[in-house]
Parts: structure tokens; C-alpha cells; sequence
């Protein structure tokens, strides 16, 4: 076990339905120790640099069309093997495949429209962290928090 910060985003469409606290609280329940947290709308450059390793892929233009149409909620999450454990939480990423319970599950309505995304390695939670958050944004992990 190793102590793993990811990077969430509740994206545009969760802000839309309402449900950034009742995501929040499944995260928190969890068991993720919140370590920053903003609300910003990026450009469309802004989501493009954030999902580059996907600009080969068809759904780019509308993933960042999607991903820069509305306010979005990037949070720096940390946890004993964080990654892992935030992908179960959230679930697959097509959420008819997602497993039941599974956030995705619950509260989304296409691959696209997915509800929250979260850093697929350590390295990539790391760097996926350092684009929204310089290092002084991100407090301390201390006992009580
Ligand atoms: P994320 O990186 O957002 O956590 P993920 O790791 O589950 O999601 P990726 O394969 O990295 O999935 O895809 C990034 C995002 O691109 C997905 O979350 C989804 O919003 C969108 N996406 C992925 N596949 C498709 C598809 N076939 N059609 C439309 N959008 C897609
Ligand atoms: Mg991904």
C-alpha cells in the first residue's frame, strides 16, 4: 500500500445535474482525504492539453467541446492506493458497463457525459494534479484532516 494523491474532475455535466455534493460525499465516505479543490470553466486549449494523449482519438473535438462548455470542479484526492480505488469507486467509463453502485453507474448518462474523472497511474495523478494545482494550493496531509 502506498499513500496516492489522483486528480478528480466533476465535470461539466455533474455541475449541470447538481450532484457535486452528493458525489463529494460518496468520495468522502470512501474515504479520500480532500487536498485542494476549485471550481473553474476552461478554454477549449485548457482541455486539450489536459486530455492531449486522447487527440488522436474520434471524440476528441467533442470530449473537449464537452469538457470546456461549463464549469468543472477539479480536486486533489489522497488515499492509501488512491488510483485504484478511486476507478472502483467511480467505475467504467461507459456507464451501462459500469458496475452497480459504481458513481458512473448511478449518475451518469453517456461515455461522454460521465460524471467525474479521475488519473489512471500514480505518475499520471501526479501530473494530472500539478495542471490544475501549484503545489502550494495543496494542503498538508496533518492527523485531523
Ligand atoms: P477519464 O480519463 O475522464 O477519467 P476514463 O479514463 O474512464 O475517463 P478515457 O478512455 O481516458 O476514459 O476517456 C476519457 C474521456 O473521454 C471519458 O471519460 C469520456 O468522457 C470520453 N470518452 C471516452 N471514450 C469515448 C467514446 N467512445 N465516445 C465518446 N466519449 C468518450
Ligand atoms: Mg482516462
Amino acid at each position: 500500500m502506498a499513500l496516492e494523491r489522483t486528480l478528480a474532475i466533476l465535470k461539466p455535466d455533474c455541475i449541470r445535474k447538481e450532484k457535486v455534493g452528493e458525489v463529494l460525499r460518496r468520495i468522502q465516505d470512501a474515504g479520500f482525504q480532500i487536498r485542494a479543490m476549485k471550481m473553474i470553466t476552461m478554454s477549449k486549449a485548457e482541455a486539450e492539453g489536459f486530455y492531449a494523449v486522447h487527440e488522436d482519438k474520434p471524440f476528441f473535438d467533442d470530449l473537449t467541446d464537452f469538457m470546456s462548455g461549463g464549469p468543472c470542479v477539479p480536486v486533489v484526492l489522497e488515499k492509501e492506493d488512491a488510483i485504484a480505488d478511486f476507478r472502483a469507486l467511480i467505475g467504467a467509463t461507459d456507464p451501462d458497463e459500469a458496475a452497480e453502485g459504481t458513481i458512473r453507474s448511478d449518475f451518469a448518462g453517456s461515455i461522454q457525459e460521465n460524471i467525474v474523472h479521475g488519473s489512471d497511474s500514480p505518475s499520471n495523478g501526479q501530473k494530472e494534479t500539478g495542471y490544475f494545482f501549484p503545489e502550494h494550493e495543496i494542503v498538508a496531509n496533518t492527523a485531523n484532516t
